[in-house]
């Protein structure tokens, strides 16, 4: 499936953007990853403490009581500190490959929510550097939180987010807008912008209706649901 892009970047010989210009290609993909992941990173630390009592049930019977070696959800957990950990990682590979070396600019972030953004925030600054080889293992590494943070079953059923790749963010022009649907695939309403601006920050512009933003495309939505 095709999907439009804005105008394709030149690099300069460094490898690095210049100012005013956007990523596009490959590097869409990394910045939707980690989105993603910090569109996540609330709910799982909402869900971490919960126990998750449908875990390890076989169908039709209860879940185990408590006797996992984790309180609260392990999965939850699992995916948050992988998320943390992995963001800084792959944060420090890249200032790395861009030729920080420590003490400085590698020096290690603190482990609150804001620094994972942060490091979110410079992986999709910084992707634009790594070769083949680093980005294959950035987006794998991105790619196998996503589907840690999907495992856990409460966001499995209450968040998903589908593309709407055919319309550009009225707030940032690229095209990571994603409608959230119920937990019967329906569309709620709901829309967020999981793009990036120039700048590289997270335009993370949120809409509470599709049709606020673009209305022929909701009318058609209603007609799906109803054809
Ligand atoms: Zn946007």
């Amino acid at each position: 499936m095709s999907r439009p892009r804005r105008a394709s970047p030149s690099r300069t010989a460094c490898g690095v953007l210049t100012a005013g210009e956007t990523l596009t290609g490959p590097a869409d993909l990394v910045q939707e990853a980690c989105g993603l992941l910090a569109a996540y990173l609330p709910r799982l630390e909402r869900e971490a403490p919960v126990p998750d009592e449908t875990a390890f049930a076989a169908p039709g019977m209860t879940a185990r009581p408590p006797a996992a070696p984790l309180p609260g959800n392990a999965a939850a957990i699992y995916a948050l500190t992988s998320i943390h950990a992995t963001a800084r990682q792959l944060e420090g590979v890249l200032k790395y490959a861009a030729g920080a070396r420590r003490p400085g600019p590698l020096a290690v972030r603190g482990g609150s929510d804001a620094n994972t953004l942060g490091a979110l925030d410079a992986i999709t600054a910084l992707i634009g550097i790594a070769g083949d080889d680093l980005y294959r293992m950035v987006i794998t590494e991105l790619e196998q939180r996503l589907d840690e943070a999907r495992s856990v079953r409460a966001i499995d059923e209450a968040e998903q987010w589908r593309p709407v790749r055919s319309r550009a963010c009225p707030s940032c022009g690229c095209y990571f807008l994603r409608v959230l649907l119920d937990a019967a695939a329906r569309p709620t309403g709901r829309i967020a912008c999981f793009g990036h601006r120039e700048s590289g920050a997270p335009c993370r512009a949120a809409w509470p209706g599709l049709a606020d933003i673009i209305p022929d495309l909701a009318r058609a939505e209603t007609a799906d649901m109803e054809g």
